[in-house]
């Protein structure tokens, strides 16, 4: 840990405000590119992330004011931090999606943006979908790493700002490599997350979100990110295409902004991933979703500067709920997948991180 000195006292106070902007969702959204990748002048600032205790305190004071809304402490971190769910569960006959965010610590904006949208299901514009979809939102599931409170060295990390986020847990073990094993072998935040949530509740869908480097394109073009359906061949054909039609949702209404452009994620076929294992395990749709650049790594070319964040915020949000809408209306099950026939895997440029 960096010792506090004045310039960063002074940003950390500047980040106080900024969560405030998070909150509220009054953040300028620009078009990709508009944020650079970081090139030694953008500083890429961890203090104005949402903490940990921050989330607790907003999640607790959402279930008081919205009534559907329901938090349960689904396990705890290495160290000791409660992980949290969010449920939004009206009937149980109903379908049910999962929305998972922050398996890797250092890439915090989808769990940004899940906060927005918990707050968006109290509002009277959003509320009425849950009377046909059950939702069930894990933000922050690597809370350590996301705090930087870890049994390994972070000097190598580059942002600025109060903390370092790292991608492994406190144990250095990647979350999304521990999906194939046995359930009590796993590390306590993946086991939390099989044994009292994927055992427990019926789940029909699940969208994992990640942030990948900031420098992949399709088409020429820098990516606001990019999607993937499992591809383990252990999963049920049935499956496979119900994990299309939720990308398909995800892909029209991204590709419909001014600033959303994807591309085809390269990704493993083994079960240890969570794409893969857990589709083969318990026969949930599910999708990776991959946003452009992370919040803190050792390697320039991952992070972006926090002039994307208004738009990698803003995308998450609309992912969350076009999907949430085209499963409560049924219009899901009727959507177009052909584009995946024909959606180029991205490239990457030199130096690239691929995440997952
Ligand atoms: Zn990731």
């Amino acid at each position: 840990m960096k010792k506090v000195n004045k310039t960063m006292l002074a940003l950390s106070l500047t980040g106080v405000m900024t969560i405030g902007a998070l909150a509220t969702g009054n953040l300028h959204t620009s078009a990709v590119g508009n944020g650079p990748n970081y090139n030694g002048n953008e500083s890429i600032q961890t203090s104005i992330l949402t903490t940990y205790d921050e989330l607790v305190d907003y999640l607790q004071k959402q279930e008081a004011k919205q009534q559907v809304m329901e938090l349960e402490v689904i396990g705890e971190t290495v160290k000791g931090r409660d992980i949290y769910m969010a449920k939004f569960i009206k009937d149980e006959s109903n379908p049910t999606i999962l929305f998972l965010t922050q398996q890797h610590g250092n890439e915090q904006l989808t769990t940004e943006g899940a906060m927005q949208f918990i707050k968006h299901l109290g509002t009277g514009k959003t509320r009425s979908v849950l009377d046909h979809v059950n939702i069930l939102v894990i933000p922050m599931l690597n809370a350590d790493g996301a705090m930087g409170d870890v049994n390994f060295p972070t000097d190598h990390y580059i942002a600025d700002g109060d903390r370092h986020l790292t991608r492994a847990n406190a144990n250095n073990i990647d979350l999304n490599r521990e999906h194939a094993k046995a359930v009590s072998a796993m590390e306590p935040e993946a086991r939390a997350l099989h044994e009292n949530v994927l055992e427990k509740y019926t789940i029909d869908y699940l969208i994992d979100l990640h942030h990948q480097g900031a420098r992949s394109e399709r088409d020429g073009e820098l990516v606001s990110g990019s999607i993937l359906y499992p591809t383990s061949p252990n999963v049920d054909s049935a499956v496979i295409e119900k994990s299309k039609q939720l990308g398909a949702v995800v892909f029209h209404e991204i590709e419909s902004k001014g600033w959303g452009h994807l591309g085809k994620y390269s990704g493993g076929n083994a079960d240890n991933i969570g794409r893969n294992g857990i589709a083969t395990r318990y026969n949930i749709a599910t999708l990776l979703f991959e946003m452009r650049g992370m919040s803190d790594h050792t390697n320039p070319s991952a992070v972006l500067g926090q002039k994307s964040n208004g738009y990698l915020i803003k995308q998450t949000v609309n992912t969350l709920d076009s999907t949430v809408k085209a499963i409560a209306n049924g219009s899901i099950q009727q959507v177009d997948t052909s584009f995946w026939e024909t959606l180029p895997y991205q490239n990457t440029r030199q130096g690239e991180e691929s995440d997952e």
